[in-house]
């Protein structure tokens, strides 16, 4: 299985308006400035030693390396990152109009963003997306219980296709 997630206001948000993990120390604080919506770490953990992918999906020009690092000091390894260019070289291609995310042409399961518009592409195109909120206190759990969902629905279909 496949999980992505968006970073601006999914992942990276405002400790203004949400809250979050600590910070990195120092000096990475002032490398990594990007502050982790409080939950994540613990999450994505548990992701990477589940046989589920961790995915980025971002329309933001972050390079590789910067996303990799961040998420590295906090002991979180990333499968594979889709940003802007990624995007653009892959699954855009010049095309306007295309959606600004189509996670379904990387056979992501599950996208977890904070746009409306994300999520309503996502039942026009096809593809699944977990919306979250600023006050979505239960986050992590809905996501873990989405990602069971579709854990025992892919078993279920295994089994019909296997005969
Ligand atoms: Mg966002």
């Amino acid at each position: 299985m496949k999980i992505s997630f968006d970073l601006d206001e999914t992942l990276f948000v405002n400790p203004a308006e949400v809250p979050t993990e600590p910070e990195l120390k120092f000096p990475y604080n002032k490398l990594y400035r990007d502050r982790l919506r409080k939950g994540a770490v613990e999450l994505l953990k548990e992701i990477n030693e589940s046989d589920t992918e961790l995915w980025i999906y971002t329309t933001s020009n972050r390079s590789l390396r910067y996303i990799r690092g961040i998420f590295g000091h906090y002991g979180i390894r990333i499968d594979s990152i889709v940003n802007a260019p990624r995007h653009e070289a892959e699954v855009a291609r010049g095309r306007s109009n295309f959606p600004s995310k189509y996670p379904s042409v990387y056979r992501i399961d599950l996208h977890v963003d904070d746009e409306k518009s994300v999520y309503e592409n996502g039942i026009a195109y096809g593809f699944r997306v977990y919306r979250i909120t600023n006050d979505d206190a239960d986050w992590a759990d809905n996501i873990r219980r989405e990602l069971e969902r579709i854990r025992r629905g892919k078993s279920e279909n295994d089994g019909q296709t296997d005969r």
